[in-house]
């Protein structure tokens, strides 16, 4: 009797495991399962919007005669080139969450001047500014160079800049800060934009997440965690402050030398 209890109790304790065991692997599948279901609806919303101003624009573009409207024409085509420029900035993104995941990276290091990749991002980004909107930047940093991989900088530099102006309104200073110190440089990014509601503050770095407030404006979540992924990779990090209303600063440090 002993010996069958004991057996008993031991399979009992086999069932309990494997249903434990089946819970866990039950749970991981669905959140997987969930997570595909947001990334597809997260696709199909970014897509529609863009696809379906190329679409009209493109239709309205074939009744304009060529050589009458050349405004319209004009106005068509600027915005088929901006959208079509907003979809591949997007792609990109998804390729990069591809290749980061399959460790496919190869960077390319260089030496090069902070101010060369600055003036690059700032270049582009006074181009989609809103009304009134400035950028202070450091402009004597001349002496200032990192031996990195310049593309992940110019990266990460322009998904915050970008991030800086599209959450914030129209009339609003956005300020970067640049500092270097004898083993890593800092550069810090201060907006005063919508901010970051404290409950979603720990979640910022998720692939696919966005806080509440930000529902409003594009986005796909992607880009603040492709560029963790990056500057980790290059053992350096970013991190962030916020107070929602208020404003938000992002700050990323980078070692100066790369270790290839
Ligand atoms: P996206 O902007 O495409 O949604 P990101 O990965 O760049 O994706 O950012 C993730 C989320 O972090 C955003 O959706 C937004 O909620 C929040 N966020 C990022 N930068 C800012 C900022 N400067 N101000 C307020 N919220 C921000």
């Amino acid at each position: 009797i002993t010996e069958q209890k004991s057996y008993t109790e031991r399979l009992e304790k086999t069932v309990a495991l494997r249903t434990d065991e089946l819970k866990t692997a039950l749970a991981a599948e669905k959140e997987l399962n969930d997570l595909k279901t947001k990334f597809l609806s997260m696709v199909s919303h970014e897509f529609k919007t863009p696809l379906s101003g190329i679409l009209t624009s493109t239709m309205l573009l074939g009744k304009y005669k060529l050589t009458e409207q050349q405004d319209k024409r004009e106005k068509h085509i600027m915005t088929i080139t901006d959208k079509v420029q907003y979809l591949n900035v997007i792609l990109n993104d998804f390729l990069s969450v591809e290749k980061l995941e399959k460790g496919k990276i190869n960077y390319k290091f260089s030496n090069f001047k902070i101010s060369k990749v600055l003036n690059e991002v700032i270049y582009n980004a006074n181009m989609i500014l809103k009304d009134g909107q400035h950028i202070n930047y450091p402009e004597k940093i001349d002496d200032l160079s990192l031996f990195q991989d310049e593309k992940i900088v110019e990266l990460a530099l322009s998904n915050l800049i970008y991030n800086a102006i599209k959450y914030s309104s129209e009339n609003t200073i956005i300020d970067i800060e640049i500092s270097q110190n004898k083993d890593t440089t800092i550069f810090k990014i201060k907006d005063n934009g919508i901010g970051i509601p404290k409950k979603d503050q720990k979640n910022i770095f998720d692939r696919y997440f966005r806080a509440e407030n930000a529902l409003l404006m594009q986005g796909t979540g992607i880009g603040l965690n492709i560029v963790k992924d990056h500057l980790e990779n290059l053992k350096g990090n970013i991190t962030f402050t916020s107070i929602e209303h208020k404003g938000s600063t992002f700050t990323i440090e980078l070692p100066n030398k790369a270790q290839p």
